[in-house]
């Protein structure tokens, strides 16, 4: 059986963070999103506000924020290792976020087969923020869907990597999910949980189990 492994970036991949916040760090914003992620955390904002006030913050932001952030982020250990493998085997791995694309497209370089996150315009930011190419927990779904169609796969064929409600449906709509360092409502939506730092341990939960 082929597999699509599906994963989640923040709070997953990134451990107890998010690619905003590792963004706004670099700016020494800081305090800011911290405010934003609790109103969308307590879902006092959907993603769409969310993504239009986080622009509007990151007036200053430029290519070489973006990478510091990406170079300096509280990744998972042995990401890369666990891609390489999924590869070996002639299995698929995909990241889906609702984070900005601009950050989620860079762990292609890592091996991963297709990376999905929110388009925001270019950095440096000229022109505003396009609600319509914000991603939504919905859309999480249906980008899967559109991968297993890519790859010649059904649903019943992946296996869903996330740490929070949003990652919800996606839970719902395949057989085996992973609940990675997430809370125990979100745990028990998941048919396995791990806790920890190495994202090869959270894989060979799903391996050990075939
Ligand atoms: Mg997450």
């Amino acid at each position: 059986m082929t597999r699509l492994h599906l994963f989640d970036l923040d709070g997953t991949l990134l451990h107890r963070s998010a690619a905003p916040v590792e963004i706004s760090r670099q700016l020494g914003l800081d305090h800011e999103i911290t405010e934003l992620e609790r109103d969308f955390v307590t879902r006092r904002i959907d993603s769409r506000t969310y993504a239009q006030r986080v622009h509007g913050l990151w007036t200053g932001l430029t290519e070489r924020h973006v990478a510091a952030a990406f170079d300096g982020a509280p990744w998972l250990r042995r990401i890369r290792d666990t891609w390489a493998e999924i590869r070996n085997r002639g299995e698929y791995c995909a990241v889906i976020s609702l984070s900005p694309l601009f950050f989620v497209e860079r762990l292609r370089a890592w091996g991963a087969h297709a990376a999905y996150g929110s388009l925001f315009p270019r950095v440096p930011f000229t022109e505003p923020v396009d609600p319509a190419g914000i991603l939504t927990p919905a859309a999480k779904v249906e980008i899967a869907d559109l991968l297993c169609a890519h790859f010649g796969l059904t649903r019943a064929d992946c296996v869903a990597y996330g740490d929070s409600l949003s990652d919800a449906d996606l839970f719902d709509s395949v057989p085996i999910s992973v609940a990675v360092n997430a809370d125990q409502h979100v745990a028990a939506l998941a048919t396995h949980s791990y806790t920890g730092q190495d994202l090869w341990d959270a894989y060979e939960l799903v391996h050990r189990a075939r």
